[in-house]
């Protein structure tokens, strides 16, 4: 028997329509690539959108073509979010920090028929744009009169003038959904990259799971700074959460030092804050001189690598910050885990919860997942044994975009690629990514905890731990460190710093002193290039 309910699907156009209907009012901020602050509500932007949709509708772009974005957060990336999704087409994210060579992949790969920039990525498009025969219109995010004169660009439009003839009026499409509403690739750090392609259905499914109590908890109370770019996995779904829970939004857009997300965060409430650790070491390490505190910031969800624990104790001791650590990935759009505790640890001694921060975290409804051995079996949840992490869930791919015929499934789960274990209360914690597991005497090291250590120590800013071929054990780990600017620390002060605090065949045999480690464009370390300029090093004792 079929129950007797309403079939509605589920559209991200629904999103907008709700946020303007129900929270017009409510504020959405950006910082400008001009430095400026720019105000408005969702009200102004749901009409802009639709505006952008009037646009796409008067240039013909066929429902599902891609239309493609090189940009920061602010609001007029978000009203190209629902305006080319709302309408049938999709949006597709390019991730500005790739390799220009990599861009004109992704865009002649994707096929985009638009490509809609901020000016600071002017010089990026003009060194492109002759390799992308697809892209038939540019536009730039920007103010008619901000608009240079002679950009190489053929018919480069502003923005503003692009929409600002069309009607604000539009009757969103009832589309099916399972539509394709936006594209994403993957970083790519081997090959090329792949797309993710989500669709509403997918969209809005994650949206409800990234609003709720036990992950980001949004709410119409919030004031909420993505600092996670808006072309990585969608700002982790955090713009359409957003618009589902009628929160204010404040956007960074290109201003991602300290000092600059300090004041935002300040001058505009932010109650929570989303983004890698990297951003949050710059924050912390622009309040800590000069003695800054938060005034209304309560949470913030550190993830897209692991968050060193010293990050999560500087939050909460010293500014009262909650961290939540979540694990994901773009092929997971990209909610997998998120770190809150349960009800029975709520009396643990800190020490104790401080154990199960630093982990991952528990599954979000919605999301399966196992672990395997090499031969696929699948392994304990003790807490102890790690193996492959696989999962399944409405919102993680079924296939890449253009690659239908080769599934990236095993048996109907989708192999993340990460090296986990898993707890009986289900907690999640990734050792590594498989391609960086150390292997030494049979046993696994994991490099994020050797890391971890690392970063404890108060000289450190950054560390990178990598395997090192050895004749006997297969591999010994060291650690590559970055110094804190003016700190100093030894070889073996630092090496001392590891007793007991871990096993002792775990600890580094050697450490070395670099200027910089390596970023790819989410960023993520770059082991593979650190172990490229690693290729003559020789452990010490061989
Ligand atoms: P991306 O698709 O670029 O978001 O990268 C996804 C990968 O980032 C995952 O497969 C993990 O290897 C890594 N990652 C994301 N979040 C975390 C985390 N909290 N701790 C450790 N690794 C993480």
């Amino acid at each position: 028997m079929l129950g007797l309910m309403q079939q509605q699907s589920l559209l991200i156009s629904s999103l907008i329509e709700f946020a303007e209907r129900h929270h017009g009012d409510g504020e959405i901020v950006s910082r400008r690539v001009e430095g400026d602050i720019h105000r408005y509500n969702w009200s102004a932007a749901a009409k802009r959108s639709r505006q952008v949709a009037n646009t796409l509708d008067g240039m013909q772009i066929e429902k599902g073509s891609r239309v493609a974005t090189l940009a920061w957060n602010g609001y007029r990336h978000l009203e190209l979010y629902f305006g080319v999704s709302g309408s049938g087409r999709v949006l597709h994210t390019i991730n500005p920090r790739l390799h220009p060579d990599q861009i004109a992949w992704i865009a002649n790969h994707a096929e985009d028929q638009v490509l809609c920039f901020d000016m600071s990525f002017l010089p990026l498009v003009q060194a492109v744009h002759a390799k992308c025969p697809t892209i038939r219109q540019y536009v730039a995010l920007c103010d008619a009169d901000k608009l240079p004169a002679d950009t190489g660009i053929p018919g480069l439009v502003s923005y503003e003038a692009w929409i600002g003839q069309q009607s604000d009026r539009y009757t969103w499409p009832e589309l099916d959904e399972n539509t394709a509403c936006t594209l994403c690739y993957t970083s790519g750090t081997t090959g090329n990259p792949k797309g993710a392609l989500y669709s509403h259905r997918s969209t809005i499914l994650h949206a409800y799971a990234a609003a709720l109590p036990d992950v980001m908890c949004m709410s119409a109370r919030d004031s909420i700074l993505p600092v996670v770019p808006m072309f990585h996995v969608n700002a982790w779904g955090i713009p359409y959460s957003a618009a589902m829970v009628g929160a204010k939004l404040v956007f960074p857009g290109p201003a991602l030092d300290g000092k600059s997300v300090y004041e935002l965060i300040e001058a505009e409430g932010v109650t929570f804050a989303a983004g890698v650790p990297t951003v949050w070491q710059m924050l912390l390490g622009h309040m800590k001189p000069a003695g800054l505190k938060f005034s209304k910031l309560n949470r913030t969800v550190i993830g897209g690598s692991a968050c060193p624990p010293a990050m999560i104790t500087a939050f909460r001791e010293d500014y009262g910050v909650d961290v939540l650590h979540a694990w994901g990935m773009t092929e997971l759009s990209p909610l997998g885990t998120l770190c809150t505790l349960k009800n029975k640890h709520q009396n643990l001694p800190e020490a104790e919860q401080m154990k199960l921060r630093m982990k991952q975290g528990r599954c979000i409804f919605g999301i399966e997942m196992k672990i395997v051995d090499e031969q696929g079996k699948e392994l304990p949840h003790d807490g102890k044994a790690a193996g492959d992490l696989l999962v399944q869930g409405p919102w993680v791919i079924a296939s890449y975009f253009k690659q239908e015929g080769a599934s990236p499934l095993v048996d109907g789960w989708f192999p993340t690629g990460d090296v986990a274990t898993i707890d009986a209360d289900g907690f999640m914690q990734i050792t590594d990514r498989s391609k960086d597991v150390i292997k030494s005497g049979g046993e696994w090291i994991s490099s994020i905890d050797v890391e971890n250590i690392a970063m404890a120590h108060p000289a450190v800013a950054m560390a990178a731990c990598i395997g090192i071929r050895h004749p006997k054990w297969d591999e010994r780990p060291i650690v590559c460190v970055v110094k804190k600017p003016g700190a100093e620390v030894t070889r073996d002060e630092l090496i001392q710093f590891y007793d007991g605090k871990t096993a002792k065949w775990q600890i580094p045999d050697d450490v070395v002193f670099v200027d910089a480690i390596p970023l790819g464009a989410t960023g993520k370390m770059l082991k593979t290039r650190l172990r490229e300029q690693l290729t003559d090093y020789v452990l010490p004792g061989l």
